[in-house]
């Protein structure tokens, strides 16, 4: 099936040509012709599924055909997405999709300055991608004008819902039209997310498709036994690998990522951390260096990583292992994206034995527990690892006997030689 089936007219088709897609993915083959038609949708799919494109070249679409009577814009469209980083990916996309279709486009979000987006709101747009948390900020100042909206896109409702952006989308939904064409986008489809596209949407189609294997089944997977103090040193260790080339690192906290990112930088390693805390320009600043290959290594938190989409990450760290097991399968499913080539490290403490084993219960098996080669926690400093650690004390998660030297071995014994992690 080509593009040409779908509906879309010659300003929209032509882009497509020139971004070099020769097929729609299948959320596109099955969602573009019911926008078109004015169908409200959910759509169950990820990122990485073409899910933009899905949504953004039918919205192009019908935008292209509307021409405002009294040459005045009026926004006509609304995507709310929940981070900075997914607005401003979206408006790539839109950026290049509507090369040949005369638009005004506005990005909000938060994080940097008002007054820019205050007046392009002023000024009359004709689509406005948003967070909830800032858009709302801008409305309840009278900045904008949705009176003529009739195009809306919830984008990644899920982790909206997550985020605590509830009561916030709500209250902009209220203020758009009754009449409009509502499209609903989720990674998954839970009772709250039904009971939000029946508040929200007018007997909506629903597309299931595009879903990509579980990246816990396609992403090898590992683990280290590793004292807290010691996680440092071995990220430098497993970093000495050339195969780790693009790396991107999880800390549960801001002040983890930027120590850890400080402490990698100090030795040599070329790395960048996002996190909330960060201004729009150093998370943009730092996302492009990771995807143009300059920075080795990315550190970030959960809620500045979610949705990015960058090509060729090799491995994905979990530097602190996270509590939720729907988050470890987010944050591993950033490896391994094309093909199942991905390598998903885990540091395991002592403090993380009950979320791992009820992270293995949700993905139904066990994570292979590694020895790191060639690396000794006895040699460090003295400062830098608890005596209780330097005694060799750790115990390993479910093995009385185990201890971190490695598997069931004794105090001192050597390490064997091999790979220094698996899966490669
Ligand atoms: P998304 O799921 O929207 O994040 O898209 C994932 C990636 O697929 C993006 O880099 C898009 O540029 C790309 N993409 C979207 N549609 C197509 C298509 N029909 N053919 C090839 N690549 C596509």
């Amino acid at each position: 099936m080509s593009f040409e089936t779908l509906g879309l007219g010659p300003n929209i088709l032509r882009s497509i040509e020139e971004s070099g897609y020769s097929e729609p993915t299948p959320i596109q083959k099955s969602s573009i012709p019911l926008i078109i038609e004015g169908k409200d949708l959910i759509g169950i799919a990820q990122t990485g599924t073409g899910k933009t494109a899905a949504f953004t070249l039918p919205m192009l679409q019908r935008l292209d055909g509307e021409v405002p009577q009294d040459g005045r814009r009026r926004t006509r469209a609304l995507v709310l997405s929940p981070t900075r980083e997914l607005v401003v990916q979206i408006h790539d996309n839109v950026a290049s999709y509507a090369k040949h279709v005369p638009l005004e486009v506005a990005d909000v979000y938060g994080g940097v300055g008002e007054g820019p987006q205050k007046k392009a709101l002023r000024n009359g747009v004709d689509l406005v991608i948003a967070t909830p948390g800032r858009l709302m900020d801008l409305m309840d100042q009278g900045c904008a004008d949705f009176s003529g909206l009739n195009f809306f896109v919830l984008d990644e409702a899920d982790r909206m819902l997550d985020m605590g952006f509830l009561p916030n989308i709500r209250k902009i939904v209220k203020s758009l039209p009754k009449q409009r064409q509502t499209l609903l986008f989720s990674a998954t489809l839970s009772k709250e997310i039904e009971k939000l596209t029946r508040e929200f949407q007018h007997s909506p189609k629903l597309i299931e498709i595009g879903k990509r294997s579980n990246p816990a089944d396609t992403v090898d997977q590992l683990l280290y036994e590793i004292p807290k103090a010691g996680k440092v040193h071995l990220l430098k260790h497993l970093l000495e690998d050339n195969e780790m080339y693009s790396v991107l690192v999880f800390t549960r906290t801001k002040y983890g990522a930027d120590r850890v990112a400080k402490q990698l930088g100090r030795s040599g390693v070329e790395t960048g951390a996002i996190h909330s805390n960060r201004t729009q320009n150093q998370r943009a600043r730092a996302l492009q260096n990771f995807k143009d290959g300059k920075l080795r290594v990315l550190v970030a938190t959960d809620i500045a990583a979610r949705g990015i989409d960058v090509e060729g990450i090799t491995h994905v760290v979990n530097f602190d292992f996270p509590p939720h097991p729907e988050d470890y399968v987010h944050r591993i499913g950033r490896t391994g994206r094309a093909q199942a080539n991905g390598v998903a490290i885990n540091f395991i403490t002592d403090e993380d034995r009950v979320a791992l084993r009820t992270l293995e219960r949700f993905i139904r098996r066990s994570i292979p527990r590694k020895t790191p080669i060639g690396f000794d926690l006895k040699s460090l400093p003295k400062s830098t690892v608890h005596k209780k650690v330097r005694d060799n004390d750790f115990r390993a998660p479910h093995s009385k006997k185990t201890n971190f030297r490695g598997q069931g071995g004794g105090r001192g014994q050597r390490n064997r030689p091999g790979p220094r992690h698996s899966g490669r």
